[in-house]
């Protein structure tokens, strides 16, 4: 292997995508069982690897030169053959720094707890001192010698000003975990969560419903693969952080579809999926396909409240998706969690055709007549308003409503 990533388990690695976005290398992801690391890195026989899981301090021995930073932070995660010189390097202290001064968030003498205490939080408190934090205060679940507890945490919620998740909680596959409550910290004003899958964690979209700086990892796993190719290569690769950055975000996000029945939620989002080479899902399908039987039956045998769960269900489960357009069922909007989740990956479209081109058909349990249908609009309308991202008013063809969609949707993209 002449460049790549070792590590005991990468399947949900997003590395080889930005290696290839990054230079015209080829970058190999290789997992290694720890007897096939030791041979691995005895041998010596790359110009240049990440390290990830678990390997990050078992590689400090097999090192010629380890930089600074990664000396005092204790792990490695870049190695680099200098003429069968092995040189060691943290970047994720360098990604980490990047994203936190990408999202304008100051530390000088503020107060930063840090959850978990695993290899990315010696990173993280690194990053603390270095830009300048006051206290840097470390949570773990098991109370140790400098490290608090969480109810220690909520105890001294007050003195918090911003936090830096390094667990895993709240990643794929259970994005509905939340390491901590932020609300309870009333001088709360930033926080950082490393986790990139999902691209918005429920802590990161918690802390944004109390209308703080918060953000999500992505950005410094780019930045992190940005350094190390850097000095994969020796040359400087700094402006194409934002770039690669902006095309994995894109490629990774999903486009929710919410709005009336008979809105052109799925014909639109089927249009839109082909066009862009995203899949496409539907809630209401997923529900049928699950559940063997049709909306109205569900409906008439177990009533709506025990539709709703099914729907809830069914949106959690899509929300992981990436790369995905998802339509919704005309009621998704009624529960507050469907759009928590589906904003974990995706931008929040309404499809907002006017009432009077809506159509009742007898197989939509809530909508079978006119009256029905006009009640259910007036009942929803302001949440669907409240919900988007991007409110797309349409009328004329699929074609051009696909276009215009694709272009709102283009433009939000770039914002973030
Ligand atoms: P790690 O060494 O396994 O440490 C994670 C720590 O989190 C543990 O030491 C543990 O601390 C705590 N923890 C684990 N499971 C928990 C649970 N169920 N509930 C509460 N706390 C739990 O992992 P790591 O290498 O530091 O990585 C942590 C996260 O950072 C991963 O999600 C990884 O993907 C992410 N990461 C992101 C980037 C990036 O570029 N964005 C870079 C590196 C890592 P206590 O036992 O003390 O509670």
């Amino acid at each position: 292997m002449k460049y790549g990533l070792i590590g005991e388990k990468l399947g949900h690695s997003f590395s080889k995508d930005i290696h290839s976005k990054l230079c015209d290398y080829e970058y190999e992801l290789c997992e290694l069982s720890c007897e096939e690391f030791k041979e691995f890195a005895k041998s010596r026989n790359f110009s240049g690897i990440n390290v990830t899981i678990p390997y990050k301090q078992k590689i400090i021995p097999f090192l010629d030169e380890i930089s600074p930073e990664a000396e005092r932070i204790g792990a490695v995660n870049t190695v680099v053959n200098k003429n069968g010189r092995l040189c060691g390097y943290n970047t994720d202290f360098y990604g980490l720094c990047a994203l936190i001064q990408k999202n304008d968030i100051q530390l000088l003498g503020k107060t930063v707890a840090i959850l978990g205490t695993g290899g990315t939080s010696l990173t993280a408190a690194a990053v603390a001192q270095h830009l300048g934090a006051g206290r840097i205060i470390k949570v773990s679940r098991t109370k140790a010698e400098g490290v608090i507890t969480y109810d220690e945490l909520y105890g001294i919620g007050d003195s918090i000003d911003a936090i830096i998740n390094t667990t895993p909680v709240g990643m794929f596959p259970n994005i509905e975990s939340c390491p901590v409550e932020p609300e309870r910290f009333s001088r709360l004003s930033a926080v950082v969560d490393v986790i990139y899958n999902p691209l918005r964690t429920q802590l990161v979209l918690r802390a944004e419903k109390m209308g703080i700086k918060a953000c999500g990892g992505l950005y410094m796993l780019v930045a992190q693969a940005v350094f190390a190719a850097e000095y994969f290569l020796g040359e400087s690769l700094d402006t194409k952080i934002d770039r690669v950055y902006e095309e994995l975000y894109c490629s990774k996000q999903n486009i929710a579809l919410i709005g009336m029945p008979s809105s052109g939620k799925s014909t639109i989002g089927k249009a839109v999926a082909k066009e862009l080479g995203f899949d496409f899902f539907d809630s209401d399908d997923e529900i049928v396909k699950t559940e063997s039987r049709s909306i109205s039956e569900i409906f008439s045998v177990d009533g709506e409240s025990f539709f709703r769960k099914l729907e809830t269900n069914a949106i959690a489960s899509l929300s992981a998706k990436q790369h995905a357009v998802i339509a919704t069922g005309g009621g998704a909007v009624l529960n507050e969690t469907n759009i928590d989740n589906l904003r974990k990956n995706s931008v929040v479209v309404f499809i907002d055709r006017p009432l009077e081109q809506l159509i009742s058909t007898a197989d939509r349990p809530l909508s079978s007549t006119k009256e029905m249908l006009t009640q259910r609009y007036n009942e929803r309308i302001e949440l669907y308003r409240k919900y988007a991202d991007i409110v797309l008013n349409v009328g004329g063809d699929v074609s051009e409503n696909k276009s215009r969609l694709i272009s709102a949707v283009r433009k939000e993209w770039e914002h973030k």
